[in-house]
């Protein structure tokens, strides 16, 4: 495995990494110690900030941290994950509680590390990471299909099966759903995972039904007096 090493062109081809950390200090010293190890550098300084960043721009890997204003980090990272989002992430914490290191990896973080850090040891597990992401494929299983998350496609598996293409809404519905097949959902839930909270519960009804209309009836279950579950897709 090699190392990764700055290209000789600054800004082409580097990790495009975003950091969402509040503290001033803290925040001027990694975008200088991550943009000197080769990295190009989104800053964030809120919550808000990180999640319009990280849902309109395409990165390689998130650094967030934990307390942050407007929206919390572990609370961020839900909701780029409800979204289709799958950038790995590692979340920087004052807290060292083990409670808080499953909250932060159940919320969808890949790695998790205790503030004071050591920084080569941040630079390490981010060349994990990023090597890791590479490796990997963002596919979902769901049964009798496939759900790729980056080109939204829904492929029936075997030969001659079809491939559908979701809407982003559809897919970030999915995606959701598909995450924890065995549990079902409220509408305020899938809601808050998927969709703008600004909408209201309705708005779900009207995408599972375009799913259903894609996928078959039978992709969603409707789960009396709960909500919905993924179905037999
Ligand atoms: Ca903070």
């Amino acid at each position: 495995m090699t190392e990764l090493t700055p290209p000789a062109v600054p800004g082409v081809d580097q990790p495009h990494l975003l950091l969402v950390e509040d503290d001033p200090q803290m925040s001027d010293m990694l975008v200088e110690l991550l943009s000197e190890a080769g990295h190009t550098v989104d800053h964030a300084p809120d919550g808000q900030a990180g999640l319009h960043l990280g849902l309109s721009r395409d990165y390689q890997v998130i650094v967030l941290d934990r307390g942050l204003p407007a929206i919390e980090g572990v609370d961020l990272l839900r909701r780029l994950r409800s979204r289709g989002v799958t950038t790995p992430a590692l979340v920087l914490t004052a807290r060292a509680a083990i409670a808080d290191r499953v909250e932060g990896l159940d919320a969808g973080a890949e790695d998790y590390l205790t503030k004071p850090f050591d920084v080569d040891e941040l630079l390490a597990r981010l060349r994990a990471l990023l090597r890791r992401h590479t490796d990997r494929s963002p596919v979902l299983s769901l049964g009798q299909h496939t759900l790729d998350v980056t080109t939204r496609q829904v492929r029936e598996l075997g030969t001659g099966g079809r491939t559908v293409t979701l809407s982003a809404r559809e897919c970030a519905l999915l995606h959701v759903l598909a995450s924890r097949p065995t549990r079902a959902f409220t509408r305020e839930e899938l809601l808050s995972r998927a969709f703008d909270e600004a909408e209201s519960p309705g708005a779900v009804d009207t995408y599972v039904h375009y799913l259903r209309r894609k996928l078959g009836h039978a992709a969603i279950r409707t789960v009396r007096g709960i909500g919905y579950q993924m179905g037999s897709a």
